[in-house]
């Protein structure tokens, strides 16, 4: 049988990449979107790939919409979460225009509903083959790695989340569960920009391979698409 794979943030990016190249080698991949209507290249790559692509609306920041993919999932174990859905906030917001709905709205969708979605779907996580949990974060994130200042909404929900995923690690070591924050490059996507350094195939095709690798003395970890460890 093959593994089962279940993506956020499928419809553009490198949510997309990593559903067609999971589709491409033979996964059972599970697809979210929280727009599907308007998701025209996630609808093809169903269309491409019908027996292996299942399409779920999903928005992350919506229990009661995590609560309707986990009761659709019936009783399916799901062998690799990838938490790819990722939001930067409004741009150029220095010291000075920092605003609290704003910031809140940030942190909403890059630290708190990556946490909720992997608790709601632990059960078939911890029962699957793979047993993995990936969180895509950003060396932004990185506190040791800060030397430009600004960016309070983005890197700190990103710094959070890698707390996040240090805890998560240490509580399911017992499950046997991997969890691990990626950073994924400077990526050519909406949010990377035109001047990115690389591509969402080359930045997919590095993580899935640490993926493939990963096993448990990995876990806790945060780690560049390269392999290497990044500072906290
Ligand atoms: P994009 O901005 O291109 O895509 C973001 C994706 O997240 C979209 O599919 C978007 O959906 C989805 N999303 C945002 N908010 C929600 C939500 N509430 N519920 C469901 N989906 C949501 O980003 P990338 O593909 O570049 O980034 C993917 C991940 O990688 C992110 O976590 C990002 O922070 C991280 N990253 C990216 C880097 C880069 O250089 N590109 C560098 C470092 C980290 P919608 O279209 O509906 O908004």
């Amino acid at each position: 049988m093959s593994e089962t794979v279940l993506i956020t943030g499928c419809n553009r990016g490198l949510g997309l990449e990593f559903a067609y190249q999971y589709a491409r080698d033979g996964w059972c991949v599970h697809a979210c979107a929280r727009d599907l209507v308007r998701a025209e290249e996630l609808l093809a790559l169903e269309a491409r790939f019908p027996d292996q692509v299942q399409l779920h609306t999903l928005d992350i920041n919506k229990d009661g919409q995590i609560k309707a993919l986990d009761r659709v999932l019936g009783n399916e174990t799901i062998d690799v979460l990838i938490n790819n859905a990722g939001y930067y906030g409004p741009k150029g917001v220095g010291f000075g225009n920092v605003e609290r709905a704003l910031w809140r709205q940030v942190l909403e969708t890059n630290t708190l509903s990556p946490l909720m979605l992997t608790q709601a779907l632990f059960p078939r996580i911890a029962t699957s083959r793979l047993k993995t949990v990936a969180f895509l974060s950003s060396k932004v994130g990185s506190i040791g790695d800060n030397r430009s200042g600004g960016g309070y909404y983005y890197r700190s929900s990103k710094t959070a989340l890698n707390q996040v995923v240090k805890s998560l690690s240490i509580d399911l070591e017992g499950a046997g569960v991997k969890v691990v924050a990626l950073h994924p490059g400077w990526v050519q996507t909406d949010m990377g920009g035109n001047n990115a350094l690389i591509t969402a195939e080359e930045s997919v095709t590095a993580l899935r391979n640490l993926l493939q690798q990963l096993d448990l003395q990995h876990s806790g970890s945060f780690l560049n698409h390269d392999g290497s460890t990044i500072d906290w």
